[in-house]
């Protein structure tokens, strides 16, 4: 069985093999260990294989982890859904949030962030396939949310991300990620002379990784490939 080590080493691997066939710079993406319904123990060991960053989606199971694993330097991402009355203790624990869709939620985490840490960078979740039953903000609302987002103060907007629906054919997939890198380049020329530059695209699984990076994303979220099945229930 390959080891852990192992595994994130092929992933790795994986990354800068799609980064080269699209002609992107070396290490311009960052794998974000999505390490939901994993023990601590199991952080710890990717820790120890070189992982700094990792991505958890149960606010619970976040600040167990952080406080369980507080002597190392590990940066925490939240990317599950986010109700209001847990957004102090994200504010307190997390570098980035990646699915913030409405403005309720970026205002309480910009009030919440405590001072003597930087700024809470923060992606907007985009409901890119417009499926009623996700969430994520529709393309339409987006400008406005980030006019209103921009002004707050100690948080910083970073870029989008989405969720595709699962697409197996990958000139599809890449149509979708295609449309979010465009949103984003439409935002940066239209918000310039306010000094908004996004630079961040949080897109791509297991399954689409390859499509994701080949149309810019920057940062990879992947589970199953680095962890296996999830244990915890
Ligand atoms: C769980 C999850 C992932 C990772 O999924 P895997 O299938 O385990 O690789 C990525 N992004 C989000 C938002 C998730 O909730």
């Amino acid at each position: 069985m390959k080891s852990l080590c192992d595994k994130l080493q092929t992933i790795g691997a994986d990354i800068l093999d799609s980064e080269k066939h699209a002609q992107r710079k070396q290490n311009s993406v960052q794998l974000l260990a999505v390490s939901k319904r994993h023990p601590a123990q199991v952080i710890r060991d990717a820790y120890a294989c070189g992982q700094r960053i990792f991505g958890e989606n149960y606010v619970q199971e976040m600040l167990e982890k952080a406080e369980a694993l507080a002597d190392l330097d590990i940066e925490w991402h939240f990317i599950g859904s986010l109700q209001s009355n847990k957004t102090r203790a994200v504010a307190e624990t997390a570098s980035w949030v990646h699915t913030v869709d409405r403005f309720k939620i970026a205002k309480r985490l910009s009030e919440q962030r405590p001072t003597h840490l930087p700024p809470l960078s923060i992606c907007l979740q985009v409901n890119i396939s417009a499926e009623a039953s996700k969430s994520g903000v529709c393309v339409e609302d987006l400008p406005k949310l980030v006019a209103e987002i921009s002004k707050l103060t100690n948080i910083r907007l970073r870029g989008l991300m989405v969720i595709p629906k699962a697409e197996s054919d990958s000139s599809r997939q890449r149509k979708v990620f295609a449309k979010v890198r465009k949103l984003q380049e439409k935002l940066n020329t239209d918000n310039a002379s306010q000094g908004l530059l996004l630079d961040t695209l949080s897109m791509g699984m297991s399954g689409d990784m390859h499509a994701a990076i080949a149309e810019g994303a920057t940062i990879v979220r992947i589970g199953t490939a680095i962890f296996g099945a999830r244990e915890i229930s």
